[in-house]
């Protein structure tokens, strides 16, 4: 029977370090690291998302700014708020809560963001780093996911790692991550023909798809380390993975639960790289 991961315990541990480093950032260089959340529009969720985040930047010391646009706003009134944001030297990190208003073009405001601030990763120049092996910011949640691999002691070098899920923002970064850790890895998405097959040769179980219970238990190999990114609400309130929970767990060696797993590794990984680009930001001033 497969062990839970407790996000919830890894993220605690991680914050804590962010925390120690910000108090020494402002002890030595009496700088406050600053996170600039934009925000347009009402929607119930990305107000909440964005809370906890703001929440969670209060808890290890870093100033968050909220930037709120009616859902009317223009594309041009938000370039122009985040290139107030990019000159800014008090804000360190950008952060753009999607999704944005169907009028507005979601890539052409990301590739807005300085990529110094796109603590978020989602600048095509960060993305290429991916890509290329470089040094940039990487996306949260795949950052997260390594970190609960790392946790459980799972090196990926020379595993069969299946990711399900090829979106820009979880499945191919974390794809990407996952090779260049040595992983042998296999992406799956909706076209896939033999999708029972590819996760059942998975030592590594990766899915980001969005729908409750689509991987089955029963498809799980005997003793993978299971990543489960999905958050679904199920009919009855409750939230739900993308993977079958007291099924999977019992062939699984390390599974991670919904609520509880990668969801406060996102968050955590956030404030880790708004640290990131506060001391990249002192190391190009020195
Ligand atoms: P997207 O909708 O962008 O991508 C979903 C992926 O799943 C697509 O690549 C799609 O394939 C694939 N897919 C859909 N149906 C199937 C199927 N039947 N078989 C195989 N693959 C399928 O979602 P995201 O990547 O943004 O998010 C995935 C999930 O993770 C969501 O539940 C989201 O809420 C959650 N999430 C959780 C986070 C957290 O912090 N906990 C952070 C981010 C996301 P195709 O490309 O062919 O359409």
């Amino acid at each position: 029977m497969g062990t839970i991961i407790d996000g919830k315990a890894v993220a605690k541990e991680i914050q804590k370090e962010v925390r120690e480093e910000v108090e020494g950032l402002k002890r030595r260089w009496g700088m406050v690291p600053g996170l600039g959340v934009v925000l347009v529009g009402d929607d119930p969720a990305s107000h909440l998302y964005v809370k906890n985040k703001e929440k969670a930047c209060k808890e290890v010391g870093i100033r968050s700014e909220e930037h709120v646009l009616p859902a009317t706003a223009s594309e041009k009134e938000l370039l122009s708020l985040i290139h107030n944001l990019n000159r800014d030297k008090e804000i360190h990190g950008i952060l753009v809560q999607l999704p944005l208003p169907a009028h507005i073009r979601s890539e052409k405001i990301l590739e807005a963001v300085s990529p110094h601030k796109d603590i978020d990763g989602f600048h095509p120049v960060n993305q290429g780093l991916l890509l290329s092996g470089g040094e940039g910011f990487q996306p949260c949640t795949p950052m997260g996911i390594m970190k609960l691999l790392d946790s459980v002691g799972c090196d990926p070098k020379g595993k069969n790692a299946t990711v399900v899920g090829r979106s820009n923002i979880v499945g191919k970064p974390v794809a990407l991550m996952l090779l260049a850790r040595h992983a042998t890895v296999t992406i799956c998405h909706s076209r896939t023909a033999h999708l029972k097959e590819e996760v059942g040769r998975a030592d590594i179980l990766v899915a980001a798809i969005g729908k409750a219970g689509l991987i089955r238990g029963d498809w799980i190999k005997p003793g993978a380390v299971v990543i489960d990114v999905g958050v679904n609400r199920l009919p009855s309130g409750k939230l739900a993975g993308d993977v079958e929970f007291d099924s999977a767990k019992e062939r699984a060696g390390w599974i991670s639960p919904v609520p509880g797993g990668v969801g406060p590794m996102t968050i955590c990984m956030l404030l880790f790289n708004t640290l990131k680009a506060v001391k990249e930001s002192l190391r190009r001033e020195t």
